[in-house]
């Protein structure tokens, strides 16, 4: 069997791992028995390492529990996708959200984390210590915080989907560069569609926001800020029928949402700005949704299953902000250390550290 190599975990012959320097054996504790095969479960396994994910692995880090993150195999969650972050408290010039979640992670690391940039397949939540299994890994944890945020939506179309990296993109801050001097739409009427569009400006000459409505959701500043920019244009009303060209994207069709008329209009890019989808497939046989598909929380933290904790985007779809992620993360890694600690998994793991 290949075997990915991560600092501090050795993987036994089947695939399960340990944290070789970090768990003391605890045979006979609390509801967590031993697994079969001797290795020890890990006290706590982050999935997701967006804000949410990373700032429960510096609290986790800080409380001795070493935690696992199982990062995904694009790790950082939607920031990394976010250009100019300047909502985040602590940065006054703004930062990348890249960056961010590079600092994020290092300081995780500095106090012990250790990473799996690998995507969680499936999980058993059915007995404890729970298994999760990630590339052809299991790894096995008496607890769990679930992190997975929520990814971008797709409109659906044949065409998108086939001209997907030749001129249709969810994503300026990877794309814009490519479209420089050139005409581009964003689709969607949320912040994030303001955001991206005014971030586009600084390569195409031309940016035209599609919104199949004429009154916006994104907040009042980023109306502002894109109406005053005398690159951007609005095609409200309307919504994507097709996207348009046989190599590369060479316009879309569009039409309105009053009368039904279509239109073309002539593009270089597609920029697709219309919402998240939370990530919950692995986790929907064992947690409960919600009518949205978000993950139900209930007690701030806690999940129906005992010992799973939940934070970030992937419950909660009113704030979706990386500080509120962030919170959420903390709020979890102190609720599951509570949790380890009334359990006889570890022994007061240290108010002090928090
Ligand atoms: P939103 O859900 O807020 O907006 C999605 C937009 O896409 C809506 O205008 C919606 O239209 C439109 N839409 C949805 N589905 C379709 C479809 N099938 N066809 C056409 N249009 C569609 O998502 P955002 O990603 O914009 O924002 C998510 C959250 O993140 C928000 O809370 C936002 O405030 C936050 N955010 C904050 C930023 C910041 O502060 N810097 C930056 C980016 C996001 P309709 O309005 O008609 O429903």
């Amino acid at each position: 069997m290949t075997q990915i190599k991560y600092p501090t975990i050795a993987f036994a012959d089947d695939g399960s791992s340990a944290v070789a320097d970090a768990v003391t054996p605890q045979a006979g504790h609390g509801n967590g028995a031993a697994p079969a095969d001797g290795s020890q479960p890990h006290q706590l396994v982050i999935v997701g390492s967006g804000p949410a994910g990373l700032t429960a692995a510096i609290y986790a880090a800080r409380a001795n529990l070493k935690p696992i993150v199982i990062a995904g195999y694009a790790p950082g969650g939607q920031l990394m996708l976010t250009s100019d972050v300047e909502n985040y408290p602590g940065f006054p010039d703004g930062i990348q959200g890249p960056e961010l979640m590079d600092l994020f992670r290092r300081q995780a690391e500095r106090f012990g984390a250790t990473f799996m940039d690998v995507d969680l397949d499936r999980v058993d939540f059915g007995k404890k210590p729970f298994s999760l299994w990630a590339g052809d890994q299991e790894v096995t944890s008496h607890s769990v915080i679930v992190a997975t945020g929520a990814s971008a939506l797709w409109l659906g179309l044949d065409n998108e989907t086939r001209l997907r990296g030749r001129g249709v993109s969810a994503c300026a801050t990877c794309d814009g560069f490519f479209f420089r001097g050139k005409k581009v739409a964003v689709v969607g009427g949320g912040d994030t569609a303001l955001e991206e569009a005014t971030f586009l400006t600084r390569f195409a000459t031309d940016v035209v926001i599609v919104h199949r409505r004429d009154a916006f959701r994104g907040s009042k500043i980023m109306q502002t800020r894109a109406m005053d920019n005398p690159k951007i244009t609005f095609a409200l009303n309307k919504e994507v029928a097709d996207v348009l060209g046989e190599d590369v994207v060479n316009g879309i069709r569009l039409r309105d949402t009053v009368t039904g008329e279509e239109s073309n209009l002539e593009t270089d890019g597609v920029f697709l700005a219309i919402g998240y989808r939370p990530n919950t497939e692995a986790f929907k046989e064992w947690l409960t949704v919600d009518e949205k598909g978000y993950l139900v929380v209930r007690d701030e933290t806690r999940s129906d299953v005992d010992g799973v904790f939940i934070a970030g985007d992937v419950h909660d779809h009113r704030y979706r902000q990386a500080v509120t992620a962030a919170a959420d993360g903390c709020k979890a890694a102190i609720d599951a250390e509570r949790w380890l600690e009334s359990q006889g998994i570890t022994q007061g793991a240290t108010a002090a550290a928090w």
